[in-house]
């Protein structure tokens, strides 16, 4: 476990992503692990402890990725695990309810004040998706309004100036979404609520919902301005339509409640993902009840899934979540914190222009002085400078997300020796993005 900086070569990965090149897409299963937007061989990991990863080739890095945000009480949590093996030994899937769903939807309740009820579904796409497919159904309008930058999953009607691996990949829009689909979303710049106001006076009676993410972590992390989103759920509010927050990624990460939980501004639909299923596919839509009593079988709207409610996944997150009290939380934003004051002070020693921007526990790294309020501002950054100093990191055993564009994550294990290993890490870091050129 000493701190060395390792060779820069990882044989047995580069083998494993030899193979899955031939069976898989790009050799990989979500576009951005292929490190595409940083080039070099993608590290395939073979087990998790803690704040720490091991890959194929037997070498350790900080996570700071905690697959991207689940992993929220480091990997292989003891009493994670063990809820997990406890589920796993009665059974995997009946396709009937059980009672560990009723359990995860009363907890996601108890804690998300705004969430009357809620339903369970195995991924964000799938629960943005159902959101919209409400809120449609509820509204009877077609139209949605979106922001640039703001990723809600790889759902057809809202890959149009998407974040994440779009964002990272540059593709404006994606073949095989066709007009039609795309048709009916309205895209806007974030931060901006005379664009919304403009768009609601422009379509009277047309729009179904505003979605957006209750606080963006897909084009890199660019928090709502003061107001943004109270203004948002006014304008919905004043025009018939829906306001939808998607807490996908920060839903019970920023805080006990999410983003709900920072600004309290009350959506009528929300989205969560990520951490409330333990690292298992397990995510849920849920707000207010008049709008959820138009899901089937109550109501007209059709919404399904055979492993919705899965027994493994509902009993995983449902340990994490029982875990995530008060005392997690402040462990969570003070290690954040720590290492966002590092990484700040590595920066700057080396005279390299930059913006730690956080959301709570949440954070990136933008390379400019300037202001980021939307994607327009954070694609103006110095991106090259992030492929010298992640492979720098990378190299020294800290694992960061493969991208400029993308969120870092810490969890509750994150501890002094690990964040030691960071700040060992940084100098270096830090100056192979000064010297980068572009
Ligand atoms: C990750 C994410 C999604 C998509 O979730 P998947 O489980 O990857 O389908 C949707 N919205 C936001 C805000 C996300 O961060």
């Amino acid at each position: 476990m000493a701190c060395v900086s390792f060779p820069y070569d990882a044989p047995v990965s580069q083998t494993l992503f030899d193979r899955a090149s031939l069976v898989t897409p790009g050799g990989v299963n979500s576009p951005v692990r292929a490190f595409r937007a940083v080039g070099g061989t993608p590290r395939f990991m073979v087990s998790g402890t803690g704040p720490y990863l091991t890959d194929a080739d037997g070498r350790e890095y900080v996570d700071l990725v905690c697959s991207w945000g689940p992993m929220i009480l480091g990997h292989s949590h003891p009493e994670v695990i063990a809820a997990v093996q406890e589920a796993v030994a009665r059974g995997t899937s009946f396709g009937t309810p059980g009672e560990g769903e009723v359990a995860l939807a009363e907890e996601i309740v108890a804690r998300i004040e705004p969430v009357e009820q809620v339903r369970l579904v195995s991924s964000g796409t799938e629960a943005t998706m159902s959101a919209i497919r409400l809120a449609r159904g509820f509204t009877g309008r077609a139209k949605v309004v979106k922001f640039a930058g703001c990723y809600h999953g790889h759902v057809d009607a809202l890959l149009a100036a998407a974040g994440s691996g779009v964002a990272t990949f540059g593709l404006p829009d994606t073949p095989g979404v066709t007009g039609a689909q795309a048709g009916d979303t309205i895209v806007l710049p974030y931060n901006d609520l005379e664009a919304v106001r403009t768009a609601f006076a422009a379509h009277p009676g047309e729009i179904a919902c505003v979605i957006t993410e209750a606080s963006p972590g897909n084009m890199g992390v660019v928090p709502p301005l003061d107001g943004f989103n109270a203004g948002l759920k006014e304008i919905c509010a004043a025009n018939g339509a829906l306001y939808i927050s998607d807490e996908v990624m920060t839903g019970f990460r920023t805080s006990k409640a999410g983003w709900f939980g920072v600004d309290g501004v009350r959506p009528d639909l929300m989205t969560f993902g990520k951490v409330m299923g333990g690292g298992f596919p397990a995510a849920a839509f849920g707000g207010r009840a008049d709008v959820m009593a138009h899901l089937a079988p109550v109501g007209p709207v059709y919404q399904a899934g055979t492993l919705s409610g899965n027994p493994v996944a509902t009993a995983a997150g449902l340990a994490q979540l029982r875990l995530l009290d008060d005392a997690a939380y402040a462990k969570i934003d003070a290690v954040s914190a720590e290492i966002q004051a590092l990484v700040s002070e590595a920066f700057t020693k080396e005279g390299v222009a930059h913006t730690v921007s956080a959301a709570s526990n949440m954070f990136s790294v933008f390379f400019t002085d300037q202001p980021v309020r939307n994607y327009e501002d954070a694609k103006k950054q110095e991106a090259f400078r992030f492929t010298a100093f992640f492979h720098s990191m990378l190299a020294q055993g800290v694992y960061l997300p493969p991208s400029a564009f993308e969120s870092w994550f810490v969890s509750t294990t994150h501890d002094t020796q690990a964040v030691e290993r960071i700040a060992a890490a940084l100098p270096a870091a830090a100056r192979a993005a000064s010297e980068a050129t572009a």
